[in-house]
């Protein structure tokens, strides 16, 4: 019964899909004619009301609630800790019904407002830049995993009132880990925030950001079709293997051939450039990647690179970076600096490492 050994994630109801729900009010005896109402409850109760425990689901029959209690046992990630950034932006560590921990982040902007969510606990990848890659442990987060980090936002930022202006518009994909390496869980996930049933997202409002997955990327064009955001950071193969080892395996050719048939809607392909001084960052390498992206409706993030203990790059200077996205403008590409938010709190890209790591390895320093 694929249903009830899901449950051993402690999911509970959170992350299945219609059909899976529906299975499991059958085995619960749930009569065929109620069944889609109920699922419709269901969901309703979770992605549209933000139902903490099937307790709070008070029109169901309580002993449905009891049956469902014992079929899928649902403990919920709590937050452990959250940050305020002076500039808007939090940051939650979440704690995982394993003791494991994950971050996220909230991003308000002048239109819209991202909640940027983790796909795995610290990544399987280990790009020399970035903080996560660092991590020793590592897990996938299950489907359910994922959706409750937007549920559990939507908690903080009181977002369940549907009458009032949303106050989380978009998600991305670019918290830690790689999605595309978790993919089932993440389409499972996707799914569900972008369902109108669901949390309501639309899939213009979510993206994906991949450091180069290259068979998933034709998947998740076919399967989800939101949009995708590519870590680039180089313009030679010879870089950007060291710079992004998974180059190694899918050189950069073969990411843009996948880039180039991936249905992005006449929308322009959002390529992700971290700016380290001194090692991707020449005028040469502005020209080199206007002559890679020819042909291609992209737009270029360009992310100043945020320093973490301990990390042995520096960031470009300001007049380079205006330097480098000048010459992508000047060949039709937009290439927007990405202000660095909530920079107090480390909340900002490649900075996100569970603290409760931190703390662990800074004990075991002190004790040697
Ligand atoms: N694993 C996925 C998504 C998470 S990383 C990916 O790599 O795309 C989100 C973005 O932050 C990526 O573009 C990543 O390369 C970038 N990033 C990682 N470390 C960074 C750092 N220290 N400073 C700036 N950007 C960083
Ligand atoms: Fe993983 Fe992305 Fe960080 Fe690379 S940049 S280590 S893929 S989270």
């Amino acid at each position: 019964m694929p249903a009830l050994s899901r449950s051993a994630s402690l999911d509970g109801p959170v992350g299945l899909d219609r059909p899976s729900l529906t299975q499991v009010l059958t085995e619960a005896g749930v009569p065929e004619r109620q069944q889609r109402m109920r699922t419709s409850q269901i969901w309703g109760w979770l992605y549209k009301r933000g139902a903490p425990s099937y307790d709070a689901m008070t029109d169901l029959p309580a002993s449905l609630r009891d049956a469902l209690a014992v079929m899928l046992p649902w403990q919920r990630p709590v937050v452990s800790s959250l940050q305020n950034s002076a500039d808007g932006t939090i940051k939650w560590l979440v704690r995982l019904a394993d003791g494991r921990e994950v971050e996220m982040v909230y991003i308000p902007e002048e239109d819209r407002a991202a909640l940027c969510i983790s796909t795995q606990v610290g990544c399987t990848l280990a790009c020399t830049f970035c903080h996560t890659g660092t991590m020793k442990l590592v897990r996938n987060l299950t489907a359910g995993e994922i959706v409750e980090q937007v549920r559990l936002a939507k908690d903080t930022l009181a977002d369940w009132d549907d009458r009032a202006p949303r106050k989380l518009t978009n998600i991305v994909v670019m918290g830690m880990g790689e999605p595309l390496f978790n993919y089932e869980n993440l389409r499972a996930a996707l799914r569900i925030a972008m369902d109108g049933e669901g949390i309501g997202i639309s899939r213009r409002r979510v993206t994906l950001s991949t450091s180069g997955v290259v068979p998933r990327i034709a998947e998740a064009g076919a399967d989800l079709r939101s949009r995708l955001a590519i870590s680039l950071h180089a313009v030679t193969d010879d870089l950007r293997d060291d710079l992004v080892p998974i180059n190694r395996k899918w050189p950069i050719a073969e990411l843009l051939a996948a880039c180039r048939a991936y249905p992005h809607d006449g929308r322009a392909i959002t390529f992700e450039y971290v700016m380290l001084a001194g090692v991707n960052d020449s005028d040469a390498d502005a020209r080199a990647l206007v002559g890679l992206l020819k042909g291609f409706p992209a737009k270029v993030n360009l992310i100043p690179f945020n320093p973490w203990p301990g990390s042995s790059y520096q960031c470009s200077s300001w007049r380079r970076i205006e330097a480098f996205a000048q010459i992508l403008e000047r060949a039709g590409h937009a290439s927007p600096v990405r202000t660095p938010r909530g920079r107090d709190i480390l909340a900002a890209c490649g900075q996100l490492k569970t603290a409760s790591e931190r703390t662990r390895k800074t004990v075991a320093a002190g004790a040697a």
